[in-house]
């Protein structure tokens, strides 16, 4: 073990540290730095996503991997990802956000990730995705008070909370709509108070907007979409 600051890392985070590409460059498919630009070019080809809106994170122990924002979702490559240590205190305006490894481009990470940090320290989540998506916004249209509510067949196997056990065909699922704001980080007090009043909801709906939703893994937030 060793320190990084304030925060106590592994010994073989900390020799990554001394070569921070190499926490983004691996052989293997599943790792987040590969499969984060994969998950993003399937999002696009799908539609939930145009252009540079929306977002990602996985997180592995104490390694966070965070999607850049500004590029183009199918055009995102492993060199383009941030990794970041987790936990780590809240920025401030006297403290910066810590980053363990950045983009060699001038690039700035997802705007959505104060709101990832929402699911990290409230729902202990492993993967975290927001999307765009054409139908839920329409669910925030259609339904027009504080929560979307649906029921039967389509919510089995979403998770209480995101993390704890399936939900089964009798039970009734209740996701809170937010409201809107400018800008990205601006959602996070409002994400963190719907988490908060809503602890099986396994998602969070921003009205006009899109969807975020978590899981202990990124197959898992996915399959909640
Ligand atoms: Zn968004």
């Amino acid at each position: 073990m060793s320190r990084f600051g304030n925060l106590v890392f592994s010994s073989s985070v900390m020799s990554a540290i001394d070569n921070p590409d190499s926490l983004v460059i691996s052989d293997d498919p599943l790792h987040p730095a590969n499969l984060i630009p994969e998950l993003c070019r399937n999002f696009y080809q799908l539609g939930w996503v145009t252009g540079t809106g929306g977002g990602i994170t996985i997180r592995q122990g104490n390694l966070v991997y965070i999607a850049p924002s500004g590029v183009q979702k199918e055009r995102i490559l492993p060199e383009h990802i941030f990794v970041l240590p987790y936990p780590q205190p809240a920025p401030s305006p006297h403290a910066d956000r810590i980053f363990l490894r950045r983009p060699a481009k001038k690039l700035s990470e997802s705007s959505c990730t104060p709101l990832f940090w929402n699911t990290f320290d409230m729902r202990d989540a492993g993967s975290c995705i927001h999307t765009h998506s054409q139908h839920a916004v329409m669910a925030t249209l259609l339904w027009t008070g504080p929560t979307f509510t649906i029921s039967h067949q389509m919510i089995k196997g979403v998770r209480i909370g995101g993390v704890g056990r399936a939900l089964s065909y009798l039970d009734t699922l209740e996701v809170p709509i937010i409201e809107n704001t400018p800008f990205e980080v601006d959602l996070k007090e409002s994400m963190a108070e719907a988490m908060a009043k809503y602890p099986d909801a396994a998602g969070v709906l921003v009205r006009r907007h899109g969807v975020y939703v978590w899981g202990p893994s990124s197959s898992l937030s996915l399959f909640l979409l």
